[in-house]
């Protein structure tokens, strides 16, 4: 896919466009095309006209300006932007509005880009299909009795439908990867702890990342260099020097055991098709796939959903009417600290706070939650093992296409069955991308690779070939 990013980049410099026209553009396919398909949460008009018209000054003063000046970016609504509304999606965080911006949104100032608004999402980032927003879901742009997918839903369908060139998302088990490969587009998950945290409403700390969703790999890291590096606001995010060397040759593993029982059948003969393209097609690289062993991989779903709610229940503590957000009126301390969860939370957010409480409870903890990070610790050891002899893993990014809206709502454990095969890299903290791989029955599907630790630029350059390859 060509660089929408440098086409618009393009037009600014040699002004056959304003960063005014761009937005305009944008804008009104966002009027057309929200109504149904309910991407964003809010749309900035009036701040993305200021920011756009700083741009436009700045060209026709004959300055240089960044690859992403003017270039609109939609936002995740669990990443603060200061003075605007941060909802996450909940009932709890209808009214509050940020009290500074997130550090990518400072680095996304500092490039001159134009944030047009807040995307939808699952409640607290908590779902995998959109479905859980307190304020409706997200449709997929590719036919509106599906979902979107989650829960960056609203980000992915944005970037499909031609509302943004670009947005970010957060990804604590999939929330990026799964949306883009349901929506068509591309979706990347950086290594933990390769772009800050700070301003991203919590979820699960350990495993939540924010990343990038564009219609080109190309895009997608364009993005991700704006945003990434060690911030001092959060603590595990740290300074990276990865060099990149060109690659001739590039060695896939394929975790053929697990692969064996898992997705559709449909999706296994996509990625069969993809390999034999890019091993016949590349002319100035080459492509080997190998047979790996993750003996731990069927266990990773169980791992992450005890990990995860543990994590939710204690961060989500801080939602208790008192200091922000919602409060219920109530007789008594802790009669309000109960209204106002009963009133604010949805009922999968309260499910998360009672599995991770219980999880964490005494008498419980060993078995499920000391247990639990043994297995992620047997997990990081597969991955490890795996990359002494590939550069990266290949995997689905989801066991098949869109599902129907209300077709799992009602049945969290098949829900949760969607994220077999996104959750690894985060329990890992491996950057990971989706591309789009095809289509099932007319559906996109997407294709992941997982990479090294920190070896972010190295994946994105090796999906940057397999991309071409499958054009
Ligand atoms: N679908 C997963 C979940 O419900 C992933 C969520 C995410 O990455 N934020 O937890």
């Amino acid at each position: 896919m060509a660089s929408r990013v440098r086409e618009i980049h393009d037009a600014l410099v040699s002004k056959k466009t304003s960063a005014r026209e761009v937005l305009d553009g944008h804008l009104s396919i966002i009027k057309k095309r929200d109504l149904e398909t309910h991407a964003f949460l809010d749309v900035h008009e009036e701040r993305a006209y200021r920011e756009a018209a700083r741009v436009d000054e700045k060209i026709a003063r004959g300055e240089k300006i960044d690859i992403l000046a003017g270039i609109p970016v939609a936002l995740k609504d669990n990443i603060c932007v200061k003075g605007t509304r941060a909802t996450a999606a909940s009932k709890i965080l209808e009214d509050y509005t940020a009290a500074y911006d997130a550090h990518v949104v400072e680095k996304l100032r500092l490039a001159s880009a134009v944030i047009v608004g807040k995307t939808n999402l699952d409640e607290f980032a908590m779902g995998g299909s959109t479905e859980n927003s307190a304020f409706g879901p997200t449709k997929n742009p590719h036919d509106s009795s599906r979902v979107a997918g989650g829960s960056s839903g609203g980000s992915a369908a944005a970037v499909a439908s031609g509302m943004a060139p670009v947005a970010l998302g957060s990804d604590t088990g999939g929330s990026i990867r799964q949306p883009a490969s349901f929506c068509g587009v591309v979706g990347f998950k950086p290594s933990y702890g390769r772009v800050s945290r700070s301003g991203l409403i919590a979820m699960a700390s350990s495993l939540d990342q924010i990343g990038t969703f564009a219609s080109s790999v190309e895009d997608a890291e364009i993005l991700f260099r704006a945003i990434e590096g060690k911030d001092p606001m959060d603590m595990t995010s740290v300074e990276t020097h990865e060099s990149v060397s060109d690659k001739k040759e590039y060695v896939i593993g394929v975790p053929e055991a697990f692969l064996a029982s898992g997705p559709d059948a449909r999706v296994l003969d996509l990625m069969q098709k993809s390999f034999k393209k890019a091993e016949s097609q590349s002319a100035s690289w080459r492509i080997k796939f190998e047979k790996i062993d993750l003996p731990s991989a069927p266990y990773a779903l169980a791992c992450y959903y005890i990990i995860m709610p543990a994590e939710v229940s204690s961060n989500l503590a801080r939602f208790d009417g008192m200091r922000y957000a919602h409060r219920a009126k109530a007789d008594t301390l802790f009669g309000a600290y109960e209204r106002t969860r009963e009133e604010g939370f949805g009922s999968e957010v309260k499910r998360r706070i009672a599995i991770g409480t219980y999880v964490l409870s005494h008498g419980y903890y060993d078995a499920y939650y000391l247990q639990a990070q043994r297995v992620r610790t047997l997990i990081v050891s597969d991955f490890t093992r795996a990359f002494e002899k590939v550069d990266a893993v290949v995997f689905p990014t989801t066991p098949s296409h869109a599902f129907k809206i209300g077709e799992k709502s009602s049945d969290p454990l098949a829900m949760y069955l969607e994220d077999i095969y996104t959750i690894q890299a985060n329990l890992a903290g491996l950057p990971a991308i989706s591309i789009p791989l095809g289509k099932v029955e007319n559906l996109p599907v997407g294709i992941q690779f997982i990479g090294k630790r920190f070896g972010d630029y190295a994946l994105l350059n090796f999906a940057k070939r397999f991309e071409a390859a499958l054009a």
